[in-house]
């Protein structure tokens, strides 16, 4: 059996291009600020994607750029005055910040309703109540996949393998709020193989170079690789054995070109969602 290749790039394609219809369909243009504090090279890189796919989708994009010494209260009122601005729909600190700056503070500080990374406490437990919410990119983007591959949710076994706030928790949540009988596993997980080999889904988020092998996969389950690792030769390898998994799996997203994509789809989805709940109420 040799698994069916989940296209990440085309399902983003389509849904920019669902996005930009939106967007056209709005008396005004929706805004994304996008806060990039120091010169990270790897954050520098996905702060441009992110203002280029805006831009390309209609959005207005902009970037607030701080030096790597910015204090706390600097970024703080760069924040402030983004939530109050009425101009602007979309709120994205970008990640990580340097040691001097609390990151909860900052994303506490983000008005939940411009909070397109789904962050904020408040998004967070809205999604946890499974109300409707800005839910965070990667997770909703996985989702996205799943739904596109025609992968049945309800009463499935999926595993989250990783719990982070960023991907595996809110992962587990929306799993949740779609019917799976959902498992997060994580680095104190007895008998990891065992209990990932009993998924029908299973999502890995660990950042950890093909640590999941062929034989910790369930004949036919569906494999969602979130993981983007760089190898010392310079490519990227997901968190799953690629070449192992594809003999068994049933339907595997590759790396490159499988859930990474979706992340930028579905910030500007957010982008545009919150911007037409902000400006209709
Ligand atoms: P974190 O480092 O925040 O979390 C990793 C999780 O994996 C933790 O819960 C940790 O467990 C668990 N873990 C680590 N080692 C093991 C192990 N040996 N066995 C079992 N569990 C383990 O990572 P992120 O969630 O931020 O990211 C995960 C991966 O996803 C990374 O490769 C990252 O680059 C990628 N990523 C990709 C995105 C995309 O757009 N495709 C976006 C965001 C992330 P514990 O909690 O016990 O420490």
């Amino acid at each position: 059996m040799t698994a069916r290749v989940i296209d990440g790039k085309a399902v983003a394609a389509a849904l920019r291009t669902q996005v930009a219809e939106r967007v056209a369909r709005l008396p005004f243009r929706p805004s994304l600020a996008v806060v990039l504090v120091g010169d990270q090279p790897a954050s520098a890189v996905y702060v441009r994607n992110k203002n280029r796919s805006a831009e390309m989708a209609g959005l207005v994009a902009q970037t607030i750029r701080l030096s790597a010494s910015a204090s706390q209260a600097e970024l703080l009122a760069v924040v402030a005055r983004l939530n109050t601005d009425p101009d602007v729909d979309g709120i994205l600190v970008q990640l990580p910040l340097p040691p001097q700056i609390a990151q909860r503070d900052v994303i506490e500080a983000i008005d939940p309703a411009k909070d397109v990374d789904g962050f904020h406490p408040l998004n967070v437990g809205r999604l946890s109540d499974g109300l409707p919410t800005l839910v965070p990119c990667t997770p909703l983007g996985v989702m996205r996949l799943l739904a596109d591959a025609g992968i049945a949710l309800a009463g499935a076994r999926a595993l989250v393998l990783g719990r982070s706030a960023i991907v595996g928790k809110p992962m587990a949540a929306l799993l949740l709020a779609a019917d799976a009988t959902v498992t997060i596993a994580h680095s104190r997980t007895r008998d990891l193989a065992a209990e990932c080999r009993r998924a029908d889904i299973l999502i890995a988020a660990v950042g950890k170079p093909a640590m999941v092998r062929g034989d910790w996969i369930g004949n036919g389950a569906t494999v969602i690789d979130v993981g983007i690792n760089r190898l010392p030769d310079g490519k990227l390898s997901g968190d799953v054995a690629f070449d192992e998994a594809l003999r068994v799996a049933g339907a595997i997203t590759p790396v490159p070109g499988g859930v990474g994509p979706m992340t930028i789809a579905c910030l500007l989805e957010n982008t545009v969602t919150a911007a037409e709940r902000r400006r209709s109420g």
